[in-house]
């Protein structure tokens, strides 16, 4: 099922950027990442993008731009739909009845901001059960841990895992310990994902990569179980669950995160002497099931068969709400579409909105989309997802180079943004269910948005609504709607040679 996506490990399940990007117009502040308020937008940021050279798309879409953003960001339902995805359906794991329920959400909020078209599909999930997981250190002393199993991981039977720990830093330090030294250990990988930046981001690519691929690592050198430090740079002794792949057929062993203090002592303890742990973990996987991805269009009045992708992805961690990853996607892109036809706005191209399936643990909507949508891929002139929270507005990132005509495109309209203090680009990533896009050539961005506390609580039982500014939310989804509307009517594709 991954073989496709294999040499793109860093890209996968990201729900964040993976990996840090360059800015590249305007460089972002160093202050990039206090929230600001509406009336706090970064009118220094927006004057330096100002005095670039021309912007025709700008000047053309500029009266277009003020009303969208004016009738956006007077309310309306982003925070309303979000309330009732987090608080009334709650958590939903694909295949799970709270995904079940959630497709439900998505069927009724899509007819209600008046998408047409409105669907499910045919994507299938395995269920994966979380089930119970202790860990504790035996010896030279005895200290309860806080755990999560990652998902995918298999469990330990009901009597655990009980063995000697071994720490490394990262994948050369495991490769130098060999079979010799790893074969029948718990082994832990401890390396520290850094302070978040404005200027680079969070480096969660670089330490997602221990979880979602060192478990198969250290089992194929005999592993008896894998700890993973969590994926973020701060921690109450929290856990931050995800994914883990195991190739097909290979070796596995029972793999969980541990938080960052958990991680700390392991390490310490390793440096004065063995330490012996014992690791209990029922999670087990179970049958296919029906999950599907739900899609719905605002059709086109004079190309409706060419598309503008609005991509989030319906499914969440079976923790928490999900409310920032990625309930707060859902909802800003339902609302996006919800303004404008609001404001009787038909657009020239069909915008579509697709609630992936099952980002988290296997991509398997956006897989599907990619295999039902093959013949128009290259029509789509378009995808954006929003999958990093839903923060104060910040900018956009592209998937792609900085001279490509989308992003030289990108770049001229930017600015009808400063109203939202969302005037940054950068190159870099998109999204990871629109990876399925790629062999359409179809231009690919993320809406980004403030992400310097986005991974205090990401994957966690804490991504709950509480953490969701509703004037943040619905002024993303304000960002969106004018993206999606320029994308749409301009009169060329965004991508098309200049
Ligand atoms: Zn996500």
């Amino acid at each position: 099922m991954f073989a496709r996506y294999a040499p793109l490990a860093a890209l996968l399940l990201a729900c964040a950027p993976q990996a840090r990007p360059q800015p590249v117009m305007p460089p972002a502040p160093a202050d990039s990442a206090p929230v600001v308020a509406a009336s706090e937008a970064p009118a220094v940021v927006a004057d330096k993008v100002e005095a670039k050279a021309p912007t025709p798309i700008a000047d053309a879409f500029r009266a277009d731009a003020e009303r969208i953003l004016k009738a956006g960001m007077e309310g309306g339902n982003a925070f309303a739909m979000l309330r009732r995805l987090t608080d009334h359906v709650g958590h939903r794991a694909a295949g799970s009845p709270g995904y079940t329920a959630a497709v439900a959400w998505a069927t009724e909020h899509m007819k209600a901001v008046g998408l047409e078209n409105v669907r499910t599909d045919g994507t299938q999930v395995k269920v994966w059960n979380r089930g119970q997981i202790a860990a504790e250190v035996l010896a030279p002393a005895r200290h309860q841990l806080d755990v999560l199993a990652l998902g995918n991981s298999p469990g330990t039977g009901p009597r655990g895992v009980t063995g000697d720990i071994v720490v490394v830093k990262d994948f050369e330090a495991l490769d130098a310990l060999g079979e010799a030294g790893v074969k029948g250990k718990i082994v832990l990988f401890n390396h520290a994902m850094p302070a978040y930046s404005g200027e680079l981001g969070s480096g969660y690519g670089e330490a997602s990569r221990y979880r979602t691929r060192g478990p198969a690592r250290a089992a194929k050198l005999g592993a008896s179980a894998v700890l993973v430090r969590s994926a973020t740079a701060r921690s109450l002794a929290t856990p931050h669950t995800g994914v883990t792949l195991f190739e097909d057929k290979g070796k596995t062993a029972p793999a969980a995160a541990i938080s960052l203090e958990g991680a700390e002592l392991l390490s310490r303890l390793a440096e004065d002497g063995p330490v012996k742990l014992r690791l209990v973990l029922t999670a087990s996987t179970g049958k296919t099931v029906a999950a599907p991805n739900v899609i719905g269009e605002l059709r086109g009045r004079e190309k409706p068969e060419e598309i503008v992708l609005l991509g989030a992805h319906l499914d969440s961690w079976d923790l928490g709400q999900g409310a920032h990853d990625d309930g707060a996607g859902c909802a800003i892109m339902l609302e996006a579409v919800g303004i404008l036809k609001r404001m009787g706005l038909s657009p020239r191209r069909t915008i579509r909105v697709v609630l992936f399936s099952n980002e988290e643990r296997g991509l398997d909507g956006s897989v599907q989309y990619g295999k039902d949508h093959a013949a128009e891929l290259a029509r789509h002139v378009g995808a954006i997802e929003s999958d990093g929270g839903g923060f104060a507005p910040w900018g956009f990132s592209y998937e792609g180079k900085p001279e490509d005509p989308a992003f030289v495109r990108l770049s001229d309209f930017v600015t009808l943004f400063a109203p939202l203090g969302a005037t940054r680009t950068m190159v870099g990533w998109s999204g990871s269910d629109l990876k399925s896009l790629e062999p359409g050539g179809v231009p690919r961005f993320a809406h980004v948005t403030d992400g310097a506390t986005y991974f205090d609580i990401h994957h966690t039982a804490a991504d709950t609504l509480d953490k969701v500014n509703p004037e943040h939310v619905q002024r993303n989804a304000a960002m969106v709607a004018l993206f999606a509307w320029i994308v749409a009517e301009l009169p060329v594709a965004l991508g098309a040679p200049i």
